[in-house]
């Protein structure tokens, strides 16, 4: 469909063949936005019944609807329904989505096959981000299908090794800066503005727009319905953004009433969004150097922080933090209960659940949804520093029968 692009603050329009990724009136963030009177509701549901679960699925709500899509097959996730765990915390409903499925193993796959058929669309050449990993991972990805090229800048030494893995396979230009993902994300504006490179951060808001499939997939495999309440691990936030937006649009549309409360998790040492919700204050203040073993969210400085507010006011619903310990215990139980293993942000909003729920804003009947965000096989170091390691044993059964004694 054709689009326009929107700043969220002064309203200003911008067409959506121009490469930018700021209002240029107020220097704010934009929105891709839809004239949403073309659209024939029922049609569209019953054509989306047709088709299988993946992104390019519901392409009549994305930006462009390339013929041949470069793709990987992503989205199409499963919904697990969680029971054991739901009922060890004493909730009814718990579902958790696992994006971890997706092709090089977390959301960012939804975006980026968006992302990448737009530079094509454009005609860009080169595709570049900073990252602290899993962006890098599926930029590299998607470039490489696409024969783009591709440069990416990571912290140095911060990110977990099967992402940097993935980044050097794909082909990636790797660049490692001595400084925090916040200031590779400076440095990746200011080489986008520079050079003709693309910039697939999630300041781009056309990956965004692919992200928001999570909500419409969640619709449908909760057959044709929402839950009260969606748990998001939080870094950038513009995947709680891009997950509301989803679930707007399906009120707009007439598929459902009322849209799920959106409750966003930081990691403690990386949450100046929670901070500034917990304190009441007026704008962000970075944290100048974010701390978490929870590499995918170690981020200061949030670009999309005034997306999330707006999410947080209409939703009802809040960013809370939790600490390093909760992380890795709600991954422990993840993996140890319900055969999820997801890497550490990926945990945040099951730990930001437990702690939630110990409050009297829910309640135990009420349904919920963590979405787990990426894969535990990316980052491998966390498992040494914080489970047990295998047990060296002699090669009998004398040695092996004594371990069988307490398993
Ligand atoms: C990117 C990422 C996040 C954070 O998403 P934002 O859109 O930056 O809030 C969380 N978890 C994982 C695994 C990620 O890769
Ligand atoms: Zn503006």
């Amino acid at each position: 469909m054709k689009t326009i692009l929107k700043c969220i603050n002064c309203s200003e329009v911008f067409p959506e063949n121009i490469i930018t990724y700021k209002c240029s009136q107020c220097g704010d963030l934009l929105d891709v936005t839809y004239d949403y009177q073309e659209i024939d509701p029922r049609a569209l549901k019953e054509e989306w019944k047709s088709r299988s679960l993946k992104v390019w699925k519901y392409k009549e709500l994305l930006p462009l609807q390339p013929i041949n899509p470069v793709t990987l097959g992503e989205g199409g996730t499963t919904l697990h329904k969680c029971s054991k765990l739901s009922s060890m915390i004493g909730l009814k409903h718990l579902h958790a989505k696992n994006e971890g499925e997706n092709p090089t193993g977390s959301f960012k796959d939804r975006g980026m096959t968006v992302g990448i058929n737009k530079a094509l669309a454009l005609g860009m050449k080169i595709t570049a981000c900073a990252s602290t990993g899993n962006t890098s991972a599926s930029l590299a990805a998607y470039s490489a299908k696409a024969g783009l090229k591709c440069v990416v800048l990571i912290p140095s030494g911060k990110i977990a090794a099967g992402k940097l893995s993935q980044a050097i396979a794909f082909g990636a230009k790797v660049l490692a800066i001595k400084g925090n993902f916040d200031d590779a994300l400076v440095m990746v504006q200011k080489i986008c503005e520079k050079y003709p490179i693309y910039l697939l951060n999630s300041i781009n808001p056309f990956r965004l727009e692919g992200q928001k499939t999570l909500a419409y997939e969640v619709y449908e495999q909760m057959n044709y319905s929402i839950p009260d309440n969606v748990f998001v691990p939080v870094g950038n936030a513009g995947n709680i953004s891009a997950i509301w937006k989803g679930f707007c649009e399906l009120k707009k549309l007439g598929f459902i009433e009322n849209r799920p409360r959106m409750i966003g998790v930081q990691a403690e040492g990386a949450s100046p969004i929670a901070s500034m919700i917990k304190e009441n204050k007026e704008s962000l203040e970075p944290f100048m150097n974010p701390e978490t073993d929870a590499t995918a969210i170690r981020i200061g400085s949030p670009v999309n922080w005034k997306k999330a507010l707006k999410v947080v006011k209409e939703s009802k619903g809040t960013i809370t933090s939790v600490t390093d310990a909760e992380i890795i215990e709600a991954q422990k139980q993840l993996a140890k209960v319900e055969g999820l293993f997801v890497e550490p942000a990926g945990a945040a909003s099951f730990a930001g659940l437990k702690k939630l729920i110990e409050t009297d804003e829910f309640s135990s009947s009420e349904s919920f949804v963590c979405v787990l965000t990426g894969n535990g096989l990316k980052d491998p170091d966390i498992i040494s520093k914080y489970y047990k390691k295998p047990i060296e044993v002699e090669n009998n059964m004398e040695s092996l029968g004594g371990q069988l004694l307490d398993i």
